[in-house]
């Protein structure tokens, strides 16, 4: 059982918009995470009122971790080592996104083709952009 209120080793994904924690959680692959995985909803958070975390126990992380800078820059991670705080900042928007969000065109190869991966890549004017079709998604907040 994962205790809750503190993990040893670990990252915590803090101030996640309350409501939006079980899309986070479906979008880091979470349910196939083979270490212990708590998602807390609603929690009370002094600086927003109310919040979603995610706890994660262990040593190896989700590979999608990068995808917050995207979904929600309020999102604060903490990285937790032997009990300890060592890192804790808002992850920053990445250069990939990589099935996230799906491409709006409907002529775009990735809404004919059924097996095809959603890849936008950010470009110099700070907007996402599919790779196939170059049809613009503006970061989220
Ligand atoms: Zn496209």
């Amino acid at each position: 059982m994962l205790n809750v209120e503190s993990i040893q080793n670990g990252v915590v994904i803090d101030h996640i918009t309350a409501g939006y924690g079980m899309e986070i959680y479906r979008l880091l692959h979470l349910e196939s995470q083979n270490q212990p995985v708590a998602l807390l909803q609603s929690v009370k958070s002094q600086k927003y009122g109310s919040k979603d975390l995610i706890k994660i126990e262990g040593t190896s992380l989700p590979e999608r971790l990068n995808i917050l800078g995207y979904l929600d820059d309020r999102i604060t991670l903490i990285y937790i080592q032997d009990g300890k705080v060592i890192k804790k900042f808002h992850p920053i928007p990445p250069q990939e996104l990589k099935n996230v969000v799906k491409c709006k065109n409907p002529r775009c190869i990735t809404s004919t083709e059924a097996n095809c991966d959603q890849i936008f890549r950010l470009s110099t004017s700070r907007k996402y952009r599919c790779i196939y079709c170059n049809q613009e998604i503006s970061v989220r907040r």
